[in-house]
């Protein structure tokens, strides 16, 4: 028996299992049998052989999910931290994205996905916009079959009108020699709709369709896509259970209506809306319609991609956009409407719903993929006491406190530990292509891409005067 094989028992740990009632189980045991949840409780008996991970003192919690991650960009992490979406724009799609070649887009995604599984993101969408031949899809599938996470392509190419990519002989090739009965978790088509009311993206949509696959796109991005893309798609019929519609951070109360109403989802991204400026973090509205939620983090190329930041930055903006509505009313919020609780479960079985995967991951239930996660870190002073475990997953926890992660029976990390991922190589990857692309653009355009102007400030006149 390989140790792949073998079932694994997480002992004696507090267990959120995110099932339909929210049970949180303390000092339990989560055991798995054959990649599957097999049982949930105290005192349980392993088969002989089986993987004993001691939890007690630590949270286990079902693997999260990201529904919407760039992981092409993370060869090129942190370099963008001070843009805008703006310069975002003219870096990837107009001056610079052209020069990934399919060992860039191979690099990226090997170091993103080694990333997600080591902070317990046990299933990524690859948002994979940097297609721009096959041999790049190629070169992105084969890094995510290189690591063992759970990964759903997004197919995108932000080089050709999503008309054009989609009916391509060479993309319907690369869909049947990849995708069809491949290893990966799930396949969409990703693209945006501008809201052209020639609404070119049609034959995307029916392609789509066609296969029987979801499309997730960048909606609500203020001046990019607005409320014209989502009517659009609405009037088309292609507003349909499964869509997930990223950021949808600036739409009007009309076009929350119509993805409720449709059985779509939103990917929200607050790292993201907040700095990058697609709008509002918008789950204060989404609440309010009664809209589906997961979590995503965009892009490496501004931050990480664990989803510990996500579940802080969402819980805090939400309740800062109702403190704010308050104090213009001069009220005073006394008591929170969102709740840590929710936000956990927006990691986890938010995702899980989104990607039409909630009956096999986002939960600790028996039958569902063994995607475990446990947050234990005895020399962290910050894991200890805890009292409100969905609150210490969101406000105190954070990756270095990812002690073990376990994808569908194989255990991944173990002991603050990677087991079995090639981290050297794919450091050794990604500085060859750092090295090209800084070689490629120039010291000057690639100092002047980092490093944006800072438009003038103007400081107010104080009139108080220091005197000494
Ligand atoms: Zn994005």
């Amino acid at each position: 028996m390989s140790d792949s094989d073998r079932p694994v028992i997480l002992r004696n740990g507090l267990v959120l299992t995110l099932d339909d009632a929210h049970t949180v189980l303390p000092n339990a045991d989560v055991l798995i049998i054959d990649g599957r949840i097999a049982e949930v409780g105290p005192g349980l008996t392993a088969p002989e052989g089986a993987v004993e991970i001691d939890a007690t003192g630590g949270i286990v919690m079902p693997g999260m999910v990201d529904t919407h991650r760039h992981m092409w960009q993370t060869a090129m992490r942190g370099y963008g931290a001070d843009w805008t979406l703006t310069q975002y724009f003219v870096w990837y799609y107009l001056e610079s994205g052209k020069l990934f070649r399919p060992e860039d887009i191979y690099a990226g995604n090997l170091l993103g996905a080694i990333e997600a599984i080591d902070s317990g993101v046990t299933t990524t969408v690859d948002w994979s916009h940097g297609l721009q031949t096959t041999d790049h899809a190629d070169a992105a599938v084969d890094a995510l079959e290189a690591v063992p996470g759970r990964f759903v392509l997004a197919y995108g190419n932000i080089q050709q009108g999503p008309w054009e990519w989609s009916t391509s002989d060479a993309f319907h090739d690369f869909y049947r020699r990849r995708i069809d009965g491949g290893k990966l978790a799930g396949f969409q088509l990703a693209f945006d709709i501008p809201g052209d009311p020639a609404f070119q993206e049609k034959a995307a949509f029916e392609v789509a369709r066609d296969l029987g696959v979801s499309v997730t796109t960048h909606a609500g991005v203020w001046g990019v896509t607005t409320d014209d893309g989502i009517r659009l798609m609405y009037e088309n019929g292609f507003m349909t259970p499964g869509t997930v519609y990223v950021h949808a951070a600036s739409l009007s109360s009309d076009s929350y209506h119509r993805i409720a109403a449709t059985g779509g989802s939103v990917s929200v991204s607050t790292e993201s809306e907040q700095s990058a400026g697609q709008g509002y973090p918008p789950t204060w509205q989404l609440r309010k319609h009664d809209v589906p939620v997961s979590l995503s983090m965009d892009t490496s190329v501004w931050w990480s991609g664990d989803l510990f930041s996500a579940m802080r930055t969402t819980l805090s903006a939400d309740r800062v956009r109702e403190h704010q509505e308050a104090h213009g009313k001069k009220e005073t919020v006394t008591h929170h409407q969102l709740r840590a609780e929710q936000v956990v479960d927006w990691a986890t079985r938010g995702g899980a719903k989104a990607l039409g995967m909630d009956s096999s991951i986002g939960a600790l239930t028996p039958g569902r993929q063994g995607d475990v996660v446990l947050l234990k870190n005895d020399a962290s002073p910050a894991m200890f006491p805890v009292l409100n475990p969905y609150g210490h997953v969101v406000f105190q926890a954070q990756r270095g406190d990812v002690h073990t992660v376990v994808v569908g029976g194989r255990v991944v990390k173990r002991d603050g530990k990677l087991v079995d991922a090639d981290l050297a190589a794919a450091r050794a990857k990604v500085a060859a292509t750092v090295d090209y692309l800084r070689e490629t653009m120039g010291e000057e355009a690639w100092q002047r891409g980092m490093n944006p102007e800072i438009p003038e400030a103007r400081i107010l006149h104080n009139p108080y005067q220091y005197t000494k």
